[in-house]
């Protein structure tokens, strides 16, 4: 029996590189959902920041900077544009400094508290995937099906070198560091650490393609969401 109801929230939480952004697009683009990468959102406070030269410990610097920042998301075809502050930054919030910035951000509870309401917003009145580390437990905690995205750190390595590779020179050795160093801050975190939510499934996406992680998440989709039955079917 599926779940009667005509909008529904899809979390996916995981560590970094477990593939959450590449799955919940798909999946978007399948259901014809919103898809919100709430990680898009702290790196575009991170480039705000640093493109304002604050301090990330200024905090009544970073409130103005809170208060004042407008951050969109805009569909095209496969990509999923990111604007602050009206200036496009898609491509430069996708570097290993802002994976770090981003990352130190987050931890801050005011940035949080300033972005869980815009985050909320977002979904609101539509059907919605989320990606991120607090998706299931701090920003949608009824939301009707919880993904957990997982994968062991060196696949997660391989993947994010693959993607990186062709612009930048780094090596596995130092992706794998960079990732390891940024799931223990995430983890570690005391405001909304990334942790699996109780009633989340959990996949494991090591031995898997990208096809057969949705193809499982379609399988749950299916069983669940009567509403989305014939999307869910018609693949
Ligand atoms: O998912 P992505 O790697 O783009 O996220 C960038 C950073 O934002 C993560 O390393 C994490 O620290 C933070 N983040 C978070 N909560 C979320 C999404 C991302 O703390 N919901």
């Amino acid at each position: 029996m599926g779940i009667a109801k005509k909008n529904f929230i899809i979390t996916v939480d995981g560590p970094s590189g477990a593939g959450k952004s590449t799955i919940s697009k798909k999946i978007a683009a399948r259901l014809k959902l919103i898809y919100i990468d709430t990680g898009a959102m702290y790196r575009a406070v991170a480039w705000a920041a640093r493109e304002q030269g604050v301090e990330l410990a200024d905090t009544s610097a970073l409130e103005q900077l809170l208060q004042n920042i407008k951050i969109r998301f805009q569909a095209a075809g496969e990509k999923n544009l990111v604007f602050c502050n009206h200036q496009e930054i898609t491509t430069a919030i996708r570097t290993p400094q802002m994976d770090k910035l981003a990352s130190a951000v987050s931890a801050i509870p005011i940035v949080r508290k300033a972005l869980l309401p815009l985050q909320r917003e977002v979904a609101k009145g539509c059907s919605a995937i989320i990606d991120g580390r607090d998706a299931g437990t701090v920003i949608f905690p009824q939301a009707d099906l919880k993904i957990y995205l997982d994968a062991d750190i060196s696949a997660r390595a391989r993947r994010r070198l693959k993607d990186q590779s062709e612009s930048r020179a780094i090596d596995l050795k130092s992706v794998t560091q960079a990732i390891a160093d940024r799931d223990a801050a995430d983890s570690s975190r005391s405001h909304a650490p990334l942790r699996m939510a109780d009633d989340a499934i959990l996949i494991d996406s090591t031995e898997l393609t990208i096809d057969e992680v949705c193809e499982k998440i379609m399988e749950l989709v299916r069983t669940r969401f009567e509403i989305c039955s014939d999307e869910a079917d018609n693949e």
